[in-house]
């Protein structure tokens, strides 16, 4: 159903409805739906497929991304990318998988009660996820872009391995950004979400979830109200609909989720609905290499360093895990420094190009505590999230040692994504101008692809949201199950966590809503 067709207000009702359609909604639809249970998914995004995905910057990001990729932390400090479509994320991300890293289970379970989270308990839901998207080992060559990280390493003595991928016969052409056009890479696009529809899910799309109803006396969420939206995706058509359901499942994404609860004025005992969203800050450094790199084309992420990440404690200095971004003309313009002739200059080298990414772990450090998620004038949300002096020290850092790597690698030329950072031609250059970098927002340019928190886990209703499960602590008919639940960031690409925390919540909400036809589950 396309909301944006609907010619009446609709009134429907499920057994389960959920809340967006991306990781943690998608999973938990498939999930939901094979145990037999009547499940309907509500979508603010458009359904749109391969034939739609034409590798064009242009088409992809007003059609495929949460404010045409353009949205940003409230001091416009950090710019922030999202999926907003049918599949969420998982359609235009750059499928890299890796399972929760043990350190961050072990901090979870110590510092925030989630002692049902080992690494033991959670390995047959990791091997679920990656049974089902195809996540193996990368087999194939890695990219020029990737192979500079890689030569880095090797020249630095730095530990490296090659990222696992969730695609099945993929062509290695490099757009994954813009949404795969051959249906490889296995999003909810095209795994769970058909998968769930074949057993008798509906999916209603341009849908937004404005608010939750509530029966108080009975702290149960009675029913969703919802805007239609018309065809172009956003504005509200002015039909309205509303779901009622015997159970809620909260899925928007790490920003969109606390919306839903913020808006309808639903409290949670801690005071945390919204707190501590963390967002992985990347750091970025370009270099010019003397061959063709070609940073658009192939596989766009396949090689990466933890070394930083284990070179102080988990809540010292910030650690940080080196990736490479693929590089396409249109984001590429809005990130790279300068304007005119001189970013002209620097584009018409293009093919050259290489750039490494600090993705830095926030969380830990007791002075990283996140973002907050606000709402606008219109019930929009909005992510402040101040950047301190801890955050800044580990840019730094990052820069530095992404300078070092590059030039190890046989960059000619290395500048850190910031708008007063002079080209450095040697490595002892760039150590002086990186450290004299004036380190404020819109200067540095800070990028962010990983929303989490805002909904966090914990075993305490004093401490958290929700518990291991999802299981909202008030509102008993209410479950989590997307990027919102972290207690902290995960310290590595979350897409693969957030698969199996959602197959582990939906999995154990199958049993209690439907024993009889749903695997047991310990
Ligand atoms: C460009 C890009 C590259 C990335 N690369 C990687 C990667 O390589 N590896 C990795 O692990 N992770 C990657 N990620 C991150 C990963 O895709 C996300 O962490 C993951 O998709 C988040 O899942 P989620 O369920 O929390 O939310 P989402 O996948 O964002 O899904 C939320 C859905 O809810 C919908 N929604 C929001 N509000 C409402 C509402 N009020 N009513 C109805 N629907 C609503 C949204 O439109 C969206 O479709 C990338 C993300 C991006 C954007
Ligand atoms: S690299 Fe592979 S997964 Fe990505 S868009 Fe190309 S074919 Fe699809």
């Amino acid at each position: 159903m396309d909301g944006a067709a609907q010619r009446e207000d609709l009134r429907l009702s499920a057994d389960v409805v959920i809340v967006g359609s991306g990781a943690g909604g998608g999973i938990a639809a498939e999930v939901l739906s094979q145990a037999g249970l009547d499940v309907l998914i509500l979508e603010e995004g458009g359904l749109r497929s391969s034939s739609d995905f034409r590798l064009s910057e242009a088409k992809a990001y007003p059609e495929l991304y949460q404010e045409s990729a353009a949205r940003q932390t409230v001091d416009k400090g950090i710019s922030i990318l999202q999926g907003r479509t049918v599949g969420g994320g998982t359609v235009v991300n750059w499928t890299s998988s890796f399972r929760t890293p043990a350190d961050t289970l072990n901090w979870w379970r110590t510092e925030h009660g989630l002692a049902a989270l080992s690494e033991e308990a959670m390995r047959p839901w990791f091997e679920k996820a990656e049974r089902r998207l195809g996540i193996a080992p990368w087999q194939g060559e890695p990219n020029a872009n990737n192979l500079v990280l890689e030569r880095g390493c090797l020249a630095l003595g730095l530990r490296h391995a090659r990222i696992s991928r969730n695609v099945r016969g993929c062509w290695n052409l490099g757009y994954c950004g813009m949404g795969c056009p051959t249906n490889a890479k296995q999003s909810m696009l095209v795994t769970s979400i058909p998968g769930a529809l074949e057993k008798g899910a509906r999916l209603l799309t341009r849908a937004r979830v404005d608010s939750l109803s509530v029966d108080a006396g009975r702290q149960r969420i009675s029913e969703a109200r919802i805007s239609l939206l018309s065809a172009d995706g956003l504005t509200p058509t002015g039909r309205k609909a509303t779901v009622a359901a015997a159970h809620v499942v909260l899925a928007a994404g790490a920003i969109g989720t606390p919306a839903v609860m913020l808006r309808s004025g639903l409290a949670d005992h801690a005071g945390l609905t919204g707190k501590r969203t963390f967002l992985h800050p990347v750091a970025l450094s370009a270099a010019l290499m003397p061959e063709r790199v070609e940073p658009f084309n192939g596989a766009p992420q396949t090689v990466y360093s933890d070394h930083y990440m284990h070179t102080q404690p988990l809540d010292g200095p910030l650690g940080f895990k080196l990736e490479v971004p693929p590089i396409h003309p249109l984001l590429a313009g809005v990130t790279f420094p300068g304007m005119g002739e001189a970013q002209a200059g620097l584009l018409r080298r293009f093919p050259n190009l290489h750039a490494t990414l600090a993705l830095l772990r926030d969380g830990f450090h007791k002075e990283s505590r996140g973002g907050a998620v606000q709402l606008r004038a219109d019930g929009s949300p909005a992510l402040a999230y101040p950047l301190n002096d801890v955050l800044w020290e580990g840019v730094r850092r990052s820069w530095l040692a992404m300078a070092e790597l590059q030039f190890a690698a046989g960059a000619k030329m290395v500048f850190p994504l910031h708008e007063r950072a002079r080209p450095a031609t040697s490595w002892k250059q760039a150590r002086e101008i990186i450290g004299g970098l004036p380190l404020e927002p819109l200067r540095a340019k800070l990028v962010s692809a990983h929303v989490m928190g805002g909904m966090a886990m914990s075993d305490d209703p004093a401490r958290g949201v929700v518990d291991d499960l999802g299981r909202h602590w008030s509102w008993r008919n209410l479950t989590v199950v997307d990027g919102s639940v972290f207690p902290t960031s995960i310290g590595a690409n979350p897409q693969l966590s957030i698969y199996a925390f959602a197959w582990r919540a939906a999995a154990h909400l199958a049993q209690a809503l439907a024993p009889r036809s749903s695997p047991s589950v310990s």
